[in-house]
């Protein structure tokens, strides 16, 4: 990793400003001894409305979808994907945001779901959070405009369509949505999935665990058994600054696994 972008990163993300404020060492940016749980709201702009603890059961019934024609190939999965009403979603959405890359990207980057900017414009992270993981990708020298290898990533989410009100997508669409994502998976065979965040965490891995635990092993995906690493997701990054030097050594790890030998 070269010293420049290092520096260019940490600066960005006001690292530096924060560590000589707190203790004159610009190396003691790092750990925070506790690891809080993000807030599960990580789009912007709007705060989370309350949910019930549990879930009418109205929400789990109707959406059981019935088998779907994921198209293999890409043109037919992003045409499948512009019409699909195969959860709730698609009621309140501008326009499905199917992804944005490589087709054949090493790194794939998984987030939650659209916000309102991405809702709007038809790509994933194109708001202030998608500034910032666009600057945190580019730290590792990848952009989603380039195609070489070692400069590409392809970006997706969990769900294709906002939640409205910026909600968590919640588990029947998350579940009516997961074959879309797969077949990404499988088409673009990534070395590596970066998951973006608690959310988008645990549905990938279905799982409840705490981001904090979530955030350490290196885990599997799929039939393919792809390796998962999971990290901050960038709004959340853009509201603690102190896990802002835990998400570079992140970064630093997803570099190295991705300069590994297959
Ligand atoms: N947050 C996400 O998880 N995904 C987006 O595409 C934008 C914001
Ligand atoms: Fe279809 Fe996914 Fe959108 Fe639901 S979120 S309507 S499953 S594309």
């Amino acid at each position: 990793m070269d010293t420049a972008r290092r520096q260019r990163y940490l600066h960005l993300l006001g690292i530096e400003t924060w560590a000589l404020r707190g203790t004159g060492k610009v190396t003691a940016a790092a750990p925070s001894v506790e690891e809080p749980e993000p807030p599960a709201a990580i789009r912007e702009p709007m705060p989370r409305k309350p949910r019930p603890a549990v879930p009418p059961p109205a929400a789990a019934a109707p959406a059981a979808a019935a088998p779907r024609e994921v198209p293999a190939d890409w043109s037919g999965l992003r045409a499948t994907v512009k019409d699909c009403q195969a959860c709730k979603l698609c009621a309140t959405r501008t326009q499905t945001v199917f992804g944005v890359g490589s087709e054949t990207s090493p790194l794939m980057v998984v987030g939650e779901g659209p916000g309102a900017d991405e809702d709007a414009q038809g790509e994933p992270f194109v708001g202030r959070a998608g500034k910032l993981l666009d600057e945190m990708l580019k730290a590792i020298g990848r952009s989603r405009r380039q195609a070489a290898p070692e400069q590409a990533v392809f970006i997706a989410n969990v769900v294709k369509c906002r939640p409205p009100g910026n909600r968590d997508p919640e588990a029947d669409e998350v579940e009516a949505c997961r074959p879309y994502l797969d077949r990404q998976i499988e088409l673009v065979k990534p070395k590596l999935i970066v998951a973006l965040g608690r959310v988008a965490a645990q549905r990938l891995l279905a799982t409840d665990a705490p981001l904090s635990r979530l955030r350490g092993p290196l885990h599997r995906y799929g039939p393919t058994q792809t390796p998962v690493f999971v990290t901050y997701h960038p709004a959340y990054l853009l509201r603690s600054p102190r896990e802002k030097a835990k998400s570079w050594e992140d970064l630093k790890r997803i570099h190295r696994h991705l300069a590994e030998p297959a």
